[in-house]
């Protein structure tokens, strides 16, 4: 496996194999690697004859007070599970390679930012569709993947692709979780066993939403009700948001059916925790 630290090098390198007729397919990540990643990366090798990993703290998605500086890092250990996974190229940029002195350039995805996490975290989808548009430009893939675990970061990565005419296809794969269900996350190394009890009930939550789907409630309204009293009874979470809403527009929905996604955003101490799920099965 190559370790590219240099932004020119790694474009030049990637229009080469271009040239030379290979595929390249692509992981952007912010590292430390878990199962979740490692996912994206199995499914990347099968689907490119080039497979390459970024990984790259993106400070532009981070807001004021959050946890830019202390966001877990470990190169060593990434490079040695990247390699495992096949990884041909470890793309890790420093910072002043991608946002040098002068920086002026960003993509701005209106209305599907919105509502959720965008409108917890003001500028972070911003943040986040100009790293991954710089990134496709230095690495030209061919296919790109991301996991469902961001559900809202896909859908903003989708429709900046398709308004952009961006030729990439993009692949959503599903969430990766633990034997316990708890979402794979680089985060859940900040929280203490005792927080990670609690962290437990936002997969539950989850899961006993769609079980109530399956036994035939629809109301969004209903199964909010019952989602947040779970939630609210937890002595360290505190809800950041809880919705049902349109896989595609992310509005909020009034009665569940196939295309009905609760997401939810729950501080559990003070590490934030995502999750969502499909709440009725298309079969
Ligand atoms: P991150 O390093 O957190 O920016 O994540 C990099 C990519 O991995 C994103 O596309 C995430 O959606 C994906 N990812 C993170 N956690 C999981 C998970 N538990 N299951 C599947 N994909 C994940």
């Amino acid at each position: 496996m190559e370790l590219i630290t240099s932004v020119e090098q790694m474009q030049r390198r990637c229009l080469d194999e271009r040239q030379a007729g290979n595929t390249i397919s692509f992981v952007p990540t912010m590292g430390f690697l878990h199962q979740g990643h490692l996912s994206l990366l199995e499914e990347g090798r099968e689907r490119g004859d080039l497979l390459v990993l970024s990984i790259f703290v993106n400070p532009a998605q981070f807001g004021v007070g959050e946890d830019f500086e202390e966001y877990p890092r470990d190169l060593q250990q990434d490079s040695r599970l990247a390699e495992q996974c096949g990884v041909d190229i470890l793309f890790a940029p420093e910072v002043k390679q991608m946002y040098p002195a002068g920086y002026a350039c960003y993509v701005d995805v209106e209305r599907i930012t919105e509502p959720l996490c965008g409108a917890s975290r003001p500028g972070h989808f911003r943040g986040v569709s100009t790293v991954v548009n710089k990134l496709f430009n230095i690495v030209q893939p061919h296919v790109a993947l991301f996991g469902c675990k961001d559900f809202q970061q896909l859908a903003v990565i989708r429709q900046m692709v398709s308004d952009l005419n961006m030729p990439v296809e993009i692949i959503g794969m599903p969430i990766v979780r633990e034997p316990d269900g708890l979402a794979m996350s680089s985060r859940n190394v900040y929280l203490t066993p005792e927080q990670r009890l609690q962290a437990l009930t936002l997969s539950a939550v989850l899961t006993q939403s769609r079980d109530r789907v399956r036994a035939g409630e629809r109301d969004a309204k209903t199964l909010l009700a019952a989602a947040r009293k779970q939630i609210d009874a937890l002595p360290d979470a505190r809800l950041d948001y809880l919705q049902i809403c349109h896989q595609h527009s992310l509005e909020e929905v009034a009665n569940v059916d196939e295309d009905s996604v609760m997401l939810l955003a729950v501080f559990v101490g003070d590490t934030r925790l995502i999750d969502n799920s499909y709440l009725l099965d298309v079969s």
